[in-house]
């Protein structure tokens, strides 16, 4: 619940308090409604697209490039769709981004899992010659 805070001392009180504890100056209940009712968020008139661009670049850096890249390319694509008004193909191309993500991610998690399992002779068994 949220508390009461005099004007005049700042002091805390109970919400439902109708004069202040410390300076009984009088609470005015109406007041605290109106900011409580300010400070929450307002609803976005525009709907929020993920685009998964951070998750994608870091996925590039981090695991594989191959899968990192498609990612990036449809993380791009959304904010560039939305700004245009198509919403629809921004949602898809965020979906795509996303799959692309989690496969990049996938894949670097099992080759480094597989990497950890079989040890440095795992990169070495690979014909030198
Ligand atoms: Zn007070």
């Amino acid at each position: 619940m949220p508390k009461m805070f005099c004007k005049k001392c700042g002091a805390q009180n109970e919400d439902n308090a109708t004069a202040c504890a410390s300076c009984n100056e009088k609470l005015d209940q109406t007041v605290v409604m109106a900011t409580a009712a300010e400070a929450a968020p307002k609803p976005q008139s525009q709907p929020q697209i993920q685009s998964h661009m951070v998750f994608a670049i870091i996925i590039t850096l981090v695991c594989c490039i191959p899968f990192g890249i498609p990612a990036i390319v449809y993380a791009a694509q959304v904010s560039g769709k939305v700004a245009a008004g198509n919403i629809e193909g921004a949602l898809e191309s965020s979906r795509k981004a996303k799959m692309w993500c989690w496969i990049g991610f996938w894949s670097g998690l099992a080759f480094t899992i597989i990497c950890m399992v079989k040890g440095v002779p795992f990169l070495q068994a690979i014909p030198q010659y």
